[in-house]
């Protein structure tokens, strides 16, 4: 049994913007303020801590848990519009087979970790026809902090497998923080180049391994071997 943890936003899709817009949207109704997200680099952070950043940044505030709270349910009342008008959403390459793929059979268990708060997660991946391969994952309403999602995603994952050992436990992500987030928690990273970081970035990071994507389904499956041992 080999258990996978994929991160969402520049791993399996790209949402072409509507998170943002839907939490810029969500600033502007709260706070009234204009382009939240302006200056904001999300890349790898959670729902909350790019809440929180907003709070600090934008609105020299510090958020209690029931502020950040507020702004992420009013996110999710504009998200669902934002990601299925989303000129620039797309599935990421390889991905929708290589979810077909390691889905079929019972070598894989499919998870999500992921800084998107669930609800979001479940509406980001519906539009790509993805969200049906997760049966659990480790999400922003979880925790705020990336290697806290990792733990639960991991924790979820065993309770599934309690009479199977797994072999491997795997976070697939984009970024750096994917990477660190994994380590934290104990488990392997494989980095994907998908978005904003390189083969090499994710490399230096420390990722035990990194793919420009997963389009080339039979080398994805053969690291996976790899990284079992
Ligand atoms: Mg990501």
């Amino acid at each position: 049994m080999k258990i996978l943890l994929f991160d969402i936003d520049g791993t399996l899709i790209l949402s072409g913007g509507a998170g943002s817009r839907a939490l810029t949207k969500a600033f502007q109704k709260l706070y009234g303020i204009p382009n939240a997200m302006d200056g904001i680099d999300a890349h790898g952070k959670t729902d909350p801590e790019i809440v929180r950043e907003i709070f600090e940044r934008k609105l020299s505030i510090q958020p209690s848990n029931a502020q950040i709270e507020e702004v992420l349910r009013e996110y999710l009342n504009h998200l669902e519009a934002e990601v299925v008008n989303s000129e620039g959403y797309k599935v990421l390459p390889g991905v929708k087979k290589a979810l077909d793929v390691l889905s079929r059979g019972s070598e894989y268990l499919l998870g999500l970790a992921t800084g998107n708060i669930r609800e979001g997660a479940r509406i980001k991946l519906s539009r790509g026809g993805l969200w049906k391969y997760f049966r659990f994952g480790g999400f922003g309403s979880d925790a705020s902090v990336r290697w806290q999602i990792v733990r639960k995603a991991v924790e979820r994952a065993l309770q599934m497998t309690e009479f199977d050992d797994p072999d491997l436990i795997l976070v697939i992500g984009d970024t750096p923080r994917d990477i660190w987030a994994a380590h934290r928690a104990g488990v392997k990273a494989l980095g994907v180049a998908t978005s904003k970081f390189s083969v090499d970035d994710l490399l230096e990071a420390g990722a035990d391994a990194a793919l420009e994507n997963l389009a080339d389904l039979q080398r994805f499956l053969e690291l996976l071997e790899k990284l079992s041992s």
